[in-house]
């Protein structure tokens, strides 16, 4: 498509556009009396007015049926959780009982290295991306000191990070393989980030999963970034578990409630350790209260305690929109949005002459999302306190990395040339 930097250009893609009529099921905070342009739905995306209601629903439940609510509520609380084993599993590719919601998303991480990282003498490394996401890096940290007091292995050698070329921004996938056969044999897990929070690359989960496999390695993926954004596959690539939270692309509510993955070939699988709690309990037998454990035979088994219910209402409000709209429809867009705002930002960078800024995200649609990450030349966080106050709210990286992630769902293509307008007054006034 040939794009123009011109307003009715942008408003005739919106006239286009199948999803237009979803921006208004949202709520915008306002600058200025004027509705933001929302730049930060990879980080929390916006309330679904629809939200509300569902939450409404469970402290009515709760005023109205008290402790009888667990049975009698028309969305009963003991079972909430299963409502989104359809709607999720369509979302990140699995079979329904391949996937449920609990805890947040550095918690699951960690129970599911419990299952999936069982370090020996021999096989102990980890194999993750360079600047992991910190939650992740300390996540790995703690797991290896924890293991390698009990295994004996060195902790100073466990983890193995796949590094950028010098120069460059993203890591190639040919690195990543070179890394999987150099640590060969030794290889106990991969974990990595599904899509680069920093830099907003995909990695390409299903040519890495084979590779890690071939070595006997477990493969798991942080899927925060991911997950409501990109097409995924799991159990067809064959992921031996994976985890995301919600509250990003999701768009559920702030610390909100994680989603899990845990591959089917593994349900069965009763030597796999796993630190268990009534929840993960066979369904039938749960209230009998007995005294050995019997997991559930599915993602449903890693569960542990009874669900907060206050906290899956907005997440099942979110998981039903994507149910009614499909991760495809949400993808075409994604494509023809994020391909627009890099055309203003060139477009902008040209009519300044001034070689402002550079888009870090990887330019081959394949290995990039909803977000563009721009490095400012020339430029520190005085623009990014300047477009905030323009009503134009972006995420801050240091040293001076903003983040762009125009969510498919509520932004407009007219948002993205407005906010070529303003970014460049920014600029010219600074
Ligand atoms: C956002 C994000 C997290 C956040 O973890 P929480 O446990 O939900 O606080 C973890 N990992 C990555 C890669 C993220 O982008």
């Amino acid at each position: 498509m040939i794009f123009e930097n011109t307003r009715n250009f942008a408003q005739s893609l919106d006239a286009q556009d199948e999803l237009r009529s979803y921006r208004d099921e949202f709520i915008f905070p306002q600058v200025n009396g004027k509705q933001v342009i929302y730049f930060t739905g990879n980080s929390l995306g916006l309330q679904p007015k629809r939200t509300k209601s569902y939450i409404d629903e469970v402290m009515a439940d709760w005023a109205n049926l008290a402790v009888e609510g667990h049975f009698y509520a028309d969305k009963p609380w003991w079972d909430y959780h299963e409502r989104f084993a359809v709607p999720l599993s369509d979302i990140v590719g699995a079979k329904p009982t391949e996937v449920t919601v609990m805890n947040t998303l550095t918690v699951n991480l960690h129970l599911l290295m419990v299952s999936f990282y069982r370090p020996t003498l021999k096989k102990f490394k980890i194999i993750c991306e360079e600047k992991a996401f910190p939650s992740d890096q300390y996540m790995f940290q703690s797991q290896i000191d924890f293991q390698s007091k009990s295994v004996g292995f060195d902790p100073k050698e466990a983890l193995v990070e796949i590094k950028r070329r010098e120069g460059e921004h993203n890591i190639r996938l040919e690195d990543v393989l070179a890394k999987i056969d150099e640590v060969g044999e030794e290889l106990a897990l991969v974990l990595i980030g599904g899509v680069n929070y920093y830099t907003g690359q995909v990695f390409d989960m299903k040519t890495i999963t084979e590779a890690g496999h071939k070595y006997g390695a477990y493969v798991g993926w942080d899927l925060a970034h991911a997950a409501g954004n990109i097409k995924l596959q799991l159990n067809d690539w064959k992921v031996d578990f994976a985890a995301w939270c919600s509250y990003k692309y999701m768009n559920s509510g702030p610390g909100n409630a994680s989603g899990c993955f845990v591959h089917e070939m593994h349900h069965n699988d009763s030597d796999l350790p796993r630190f268990a709690g009534w929840w993960g309990h066979n369904k039938e037998r749960r209230f009998k209260m007995e005294p050995k454990f019997d997991p559930v035979r599915g993602a449903e088994g890693w569960q542990i305690s009874n669900l907060p219910i206050l906290s899956l209402a907005p997440y099942l409000a979110s998981v039903e929109m994507f149910a009614e709209v499909g991760m495809d429809k949400l993808i075409a867009k994604r494509d023809v949005l994020t391909s627009y705002l890099e055309f203003i930002l060139q477009e902008i960078d040209k009519e300044l002459e001034s070689a402002e800024f550079e888009i870090i995200t990887p330019s081959n649609p394949d290995e990039r999302a909803c977000q563009l990450s721009v490095y400012l030349h020339g430029q520190g966080r005085e623009l990014f306190d300047r477009l905030m106050k323009n009503g134009v709210i972006t995420d801050w990286r240091e040293p001076n990395v903003i983040r762009l992630a125009p969510a498919p769902f509520y932004c407009s293509f007219e948002d993205m040339y407005e906010f070529g307008q303003i970014l460049k007054q920014a600029i010219l006034n600074k």
